[in-house]
């Protein structure tokens, strides 16, 4: 039976961390950290999001702003609101919730954004930054799994991890993430040929493919550590990973559930991001 890596209780113990660093940066420095989320449009998924961020930041003693725009909101508009953000001393990050309508651009938004205030690492200077190894803050996601794996004591140093996806929010940043930790990744994705195989070699699987129970137990060789991004849904409307998680469980050595594993560091890692934005802002 595996060990159950849990998301909440690791995202909690963080949280709590980051509260009380960010205590400290308000006294030191009589600023709070300060995240702006932008969202265009009314995407009930999206505005979820940006409500939980919000609330997040609170809880850790962060000022945040939510900018709630119209769908037909133009590119000018938007544009000059992120130039207003990266000029606001009280702002540390900016985050734009994806995806935007499609009249949009969303390379020309992520570009506008300054890369010191880039909480979500998606500005090509940032992505160049976790490329060479040197970076402030990483993409979301792949920094949490990071951080649940720390957390849980498990070492990548050495081990054979393959990522299942290769996405530039996801399954690229992760690979550099393991790389530099010293891993052997192989980053498998739709034209992967012979896939069961390269996962079978797997000590560490990280799966971020969006498609219900795309790792059979078959694919997994006796105590892989197993970590499960994906967000599905089944047809009854439950929230589901890319793992088959109960005839992977017995083999796994660790292994996080769907919800309750990745999702919730998410956020946290958003929260990270900022936190060290405002104190690398403060230095300059
Ligand atoms: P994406 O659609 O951009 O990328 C999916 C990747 O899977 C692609 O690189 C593709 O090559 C690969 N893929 C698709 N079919 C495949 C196949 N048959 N064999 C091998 N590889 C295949 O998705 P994404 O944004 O990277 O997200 C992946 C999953 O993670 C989704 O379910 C998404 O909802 C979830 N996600 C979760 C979080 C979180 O906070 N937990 C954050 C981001 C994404």
């Amino acid at each position: 039976m595996a060990i159950l890596i849990d998301g909440k209780e690791t995202a909690k113990a963080v949280r709590e961390k980051i509260h009380s660093e960010v205590e400290a940066f308000a006294a030191e420095t009589g600023k709070r950290p300060g995240l702006a989320v932008v969202i265009v449009g009314e995407d009930p998924a999206s505005q979820v999001y940006v409500r939980n961020k919000h609330k997040a930041c609170a809880e850790v003693g962060m000022y945040s702003e939510v900018h709630e725009l119209p769908a037909d909101t133009d590119e000018e508009t938007l544009l000059s609101l992120i130039a207003r953000l990266n000029a606001d001393e009280k702002i540390n990050g900016i985050l734009v919730q994806l995806p935007l309508p499609k009249h949009l651009d969303e390379k020309k938004v992520i570009l506008a954004i300054d890369p010191k205030k880039d909480v979500d690492a998606f500005h090509p200077v940032n992505v160049g930054k976790i490329m060479i190894g040197d970076f402030t803050f990483a993409p979301c996601t792949p920094a949490g799994v990071m951080e649940l794996l720390h957390h849980y004591g498990i070492d990548v140093c050495g081990k054979h991890c393959v990522i299942i996806g290769r996405s530039n929010i996801v399954g690229k940043p992760q690979a550099m993430l393991m790389l530099k930790e010293n891993a052997t990744v192989t980053v498998c994705h739709s034209r992967t040929v012979g896939l069961a195989d390269i996962v079978r070699g797997a000590d560490i699987v990280v799966a971020a493919v969006g498609r219900p129970k795309f790792v059979t137990a078959e694919m997994v060789k006796d105590g892989a550590v197993v970590v499960d991004v994906g967000i599905n849904r089944t047809a009854e409307g439950k929230l589901c990973g890319d793992v088959d998680f109960d005839a992977v469980e017995p083999k796994a050595s660790y292994i996080t559930p769907v919800p309750g594993g990745v999702g919730p560091m998410t956020i946290t890692m958003l929260l990270k991001n900022t936190l060290a934005a405002a104190r690398e802002q403060l230095k300059k």
